[in-house]
């Protein structure tokens, strides 16, 4: 009697399980089809992908600028995780060569390569300001040839982003940052040493990489005001250990 109960149960059990396919396999397309929609979107729930603040940068390229709102024009940190303030004025002037600079950072910059003209390194100023335009497509270049390499597409981005800053986290839009080339490597040199006089700071020095986001790049220079260069560059900080010291 007692067995013949039990099995009565089971079968009993067994008949709403049956009944609930339906619905589970409802869902179970529901979730197949929301991670397709994000998939599509570039936002892939179970892989993120492999720069996930890039691709936030990409899609609002201003920030609030309240975070910034009492530091001077001339400390405004852009990087990978602070894009260009929302609304940022500047004023250019072209420089000899054609490229283009804020106004406020005309003459200490001419000072400085008057300087190093004088030292015979023949300093030059490659790239200047730069529109979001020409930073998109100094992007897509660099992913194209990644691409042409062989990479995955997203292994060319991963790669491209190590050398190009994404849109709204270069200090080209800002007009305050400028990439110097010179006759022989002494300008590297020499602008190590010497820029902080003119408020100039080596930006991205291959120590503080994990810092600033950026691998080294010895011919990026850029304008801080001679006090926090001067500082910058004794205490051998980056601009945005700085700015922290700062707060
Ligand atoms: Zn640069």
């Amino acid at each position: 009697m007692k067995k013949r109960d039990v099995s009565k149960r089971r079968i009993r059990h067994r008949k709403p399980v049956w009944l609930l396919l339906p619905l589970l396999s409802l869902i179970f397309a529901l979730i197949i089809s929301f991670w397709v929609v994000n998939l599509y979107r570039g936002i892939n729930p179970i892989f993120p992908a492999v720069s996930e603040e890039t691709t936030e940068v990409f899609s609002n390229d201003t920030q609030d600028d309240d975070a910034q709102a009492d530091v001077p024009w001339y400390l405004t940190l852009v990087n990978r995780w602070n894009p260009l303030p929302k609304d940022y004025d500047l004023e250019l002037m072209e420089i000899e060569g054609g490229e283009l600079v804020d106004k406020r950072i005309y003459e200490p910059l001419m000072e400085m390569l008057d300087n190093a003209k004088a030292e015979k390194l023949g300093p030059i100023v490659v790239s200047g300001y730069r529109t979001q335009e020409q930073q998109q497509s100094f992007m897509d270049e660099k992913i194209t040839s990644y691409r042409k390499q062989g990479y995955s597409k997203s292994k060319a981005k991963e790669l491209a982003e190590q050398w190009v800053a994404a849109v709204g986290a270069s200090e080209h839009q800002l007009g305050i940052a400028v990439d110097i080339n010179g006759a022989t490597y002494d300008i590297y040199l020499w602008l190590q040493e010497n820029s902080y006089k003119y408020g100039f700071i080596f930006r991205y020095p291959g120590d503080k990489t994990e810092i600033t986001g950026v691998a080294e790049e010895v011919w990026h220079y850029r304008y801080v005001g001679v006090e926090a260069a001067t500082e910058i560059h004794n205490q051998g900080v980056s601009l945005e250990e700085y700015l922290e010291n700062l707060n």
